[in-house]
């Protein structure tokens, strides 16, 4: 019988280098895989269908919800945001690990619906680096990185709710810790011995 792999989710405030630590991740973890999200927002310069995402409109977006084909959503400046539900399965099932990049309500609701999922809150080390690594990208305006700082600041209340805190106070460190949570996880007993757990897959 295949092992069902992982199904990890990381979420964080904006600007605490998510993207960052999961690359690393990635890199360290050739097997892993990603799950390609829908979204209804544009494509930007060298994004492609079924790469990057899988650009939808609003109207198909509902449509594949009320179908049942994405198994969490959440609505991000604008624009939806989901994970397609038989993808997820079929890549857990075949005994890989896969590794999720979602919105914290998203982590949240993917975990409701399937207790195995394994999330993960990444914190900035302090509110000032935060507004630092925001203000650097340059891309920003102040106003903007104003509203950032303060939905980040009712964000960082709900990792309570999360499996796993890890800090970014240093990507190596950060992203080791995340492996480390990875190894423990695929250690853990129900995962290796006969006996059934409740799986929500059922
Ligand atoms: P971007 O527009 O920059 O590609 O992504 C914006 C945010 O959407 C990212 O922070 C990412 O975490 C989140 N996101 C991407 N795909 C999904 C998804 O399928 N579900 C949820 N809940 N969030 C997602």
């Amino acid at each position: 019988m295949t092992k069902h792999g992982l199904i990890v989710s990381l979420s964080g405030p904006s600007g605490v280098g998510k993207g960052t630590i999961l690359a690393k991740v990635r890199e360290d973890f050739p097997d892993s895989k990603s799950s390609v999200s829908v979204t209804t927002r544009s494509p930007r310069e060298g994004e492609e269908e079924g790469v990057a995402y899988y650009f939808r409109s609003k109207e198909q977006f509902k449509q594949m919800l009320s179908d049942g084909e994405i198994i969490e959503y959440d609505e991000y400046v604008g624009n939806y945001y989901g994970t397609p539900a038989a993808p997820l399965k079929e890549m857990s099932a075949s005994g890989s690990d896969v590794l999720l990049d979602l919105t914290i309500a998203g982590s949240l609701a993917l975990k409701e619906k399937f207790d195995e999922a394994v999330t993960i809150f990444i914190l900035p080390p302090s509110f000032e680096e935060l507004e630092g690594r925001l203000k650097g990208r340059g891309t920003e305006t102040e106003e903007v990185v104003a509203k950032r700082m303060a939905q980040a600041k009712g964000e960082i209340l709900r990792a309570n709710e999360f499996d796993y805190v890890v800090v970014n106070d240093d990507l190596e460190t950060a992203a080791s810790k995340i492996e480390a949570i990875i190894e423990a996880e695929r250690c853990r007993y129900e995962r290796n011995i006969g006996i059934e757990k409740k799986s929500s897959w059922a």
